[in-house]
């Protein structure tokens, strides 16, 4: 396995640690294809399925030759991330206006958010790499999913947290699992340049999205979609959009099928970004080939409060160019609308994950998919990694949503209960 960078063609040996070529562009992993063909994959996938205990039961590392096959499996630290339900909900069908849309529910993840997928990765390469403090800049699921793993294998865990606009659900899941937070005035975008820039000579391995290891973890997600579906894919892949990591390694996820021939066709996918922080979109809808930064993105959204997405360049070549990939942006209030449907169809997702719906939504009215095709929206993150939202949205009302679900005060006496029952409370 070796390092490479797909601008100058520069290599670097997979046993250096590394994420920038020297020319200044992001590195990416290139490792052999596995042995064997697609017909032996499957059946050494499909046999893992039955596994337990040993690191082959996680959802990322029943991969594994497509993940990282030269790391040792006593290196892996794994805590069966993964295996999420894969869910369909006739009112997400009505609401997308779609035939049949699969909801793959990221949010069952251990730490509750997709970002176990790359982290299980990124925290094994640099244990197995003799590290035993890591740092990361998030918006809050990056910093629980690292602080989880860290903590898993008995090392420190260092993260850098805006101060403003991260869930305090967050910030307490990372805190609990004892990492050392450090808040800061300013944005995401700061604090991975800091962490870029100083990681190293402070000696911490660098689980920012730009780590190659994150993206490789991250591909298992398309892998278990396929799996699931008996190596097919819809026509659509809904996704959201922040730094863009989740993009990129689905894009290079959906190459890696093709090229060994797991998949015979390589699906559309659309990145979603929200209105308030929309830079790839406004690039790609305007047809610009470089991307301008937002100094102030601002969604309620806040996984997707990105505005200088590191990955943007990936996401372009694995995406938009390689899976004829579409992009669209939508508002808080769009996002808060899906958010809705998804939570009552009882699978439930923070506001950045309905960005999915939401932007699938727009693209079937808007007759880009058209409602003969079928869709898969990954959910992100979990709906307990907000609950600042659920109160905004059941109890106040807010974004114009029409979700308010108010406890109703009662006396526990017959009459009273029956007459909530018949009066149909609920709204
Ligand atoms: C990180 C995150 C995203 C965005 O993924 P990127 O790889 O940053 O584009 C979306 N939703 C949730 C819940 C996230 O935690
Ligand atoms: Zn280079």
């Amino acid at each position: 396995m070796k390092w490479i960078c797909e601008t100058c063609n520069l290599e670097y040996p997979g046993t250096r640690v590394v994420y920038r070529c020297d020319c200044g562009e992001l590195l990416d992993l290139r490792q052999e294809t596995p042995d064997g063909d697609a017909e032996r994959l499957k059946r050494t996938f499909d046999k893992r399925l039955s596994e337990r205990s040993t690191v082959y039961a996680s959802g990322v590392w029943r991969y594994k030759e497509l993940i990282l096959p030269e790391l040792p499996d006593s290196a892996i630290v794994t805590k069966f991330e993964g295996n999420t339900g894969m869910y369909v909900s006739q009112p997400v069908n009505r609401f997308a206006g779609l035939r049949r849309v699969h909801l793959k529910a990221l949010s069952e993840n251990p730490s509750g958010s997709f970002k176990d997928h790359g982290m299980t990765a990124a925290v094994s390469y640099g244990s197995y790499m003799g590290y035993t403090k890591f740092i990361c800049s998030s918006t809050g699921n990056t910093s629980s999913s690292l602080a989880m793993y860290a903590a898993m294998a008995g090392h420190s865990a260092y993260v850098l947290l805006p101060d403003k606009n991260v869930s305090p659900s967050k910030m307490l899941q990372t805190l609990a699992y004892g990492a050392q937070v450090l808040t800061f005035g300013g944005t995401y975008d700061d604090g991975i340049r800091f962490s870029e820039r100083h990681g190293a000579e402070l000696g911490l391995y660098s689980c920012n999205s730009i780590n190659p290891l994150r993206i490789e973890g991250q591909k298992s997600i398309v892998f278990e979609v396929a799996h699931a579906l008996g190596w097919t894919l819809p026509d659509w892949i809904v996704l959201p959009g922040g730094a863009l990591s989740n993009a990129t390694a689905l894009g290079k996820g959906l190459a890696d099928l093709h090229r060994i021939g797991l998949i015979d066709r390589v699906p559309r996918v659309a990145i979603v970004q929200a209105e308030g922080a929309s830079p790839f979109h406004r690039m790609v809808e305007g047809g610009r080939a470089e991307l301008v930064p937002e100094a102030a993105p601002s969604t309620r959204a806040s996984a997707l409060n990105i505005g200088n997405p590191p990955s943007w360049k990936k996401a372009l070549r694995y995406v938009v160019e390689a899976a004829r990939g579409n992009t669209v942006s939508v508002s808080d209030e769009e996002i808060m609308e899906a958010k809705t449907v998804i939570d009552r169809s009882g699978i439930g997702c923070e506001p950045a994950s309905a960005a999915s719906l939401a932007g699938l939504r727009k693209l079937v009215q808007r007759q880009v998919i058209d409602k003969d095709e079928t869709a898969v929206c990954l959910l992100t993150g979990n709906m307990l990694k907000d609950t600042a939202a659920l109160a905004e949205v059941c109890l106040h009302g807010a974004y114009g949503q029409s979700g308010l679900n108010q406890p109703v005060p009662v006396e526990l006496k017959h009459d009273v209960i029956s007459r909530c029952i018949q009066d149909e409370v609920r709204t």
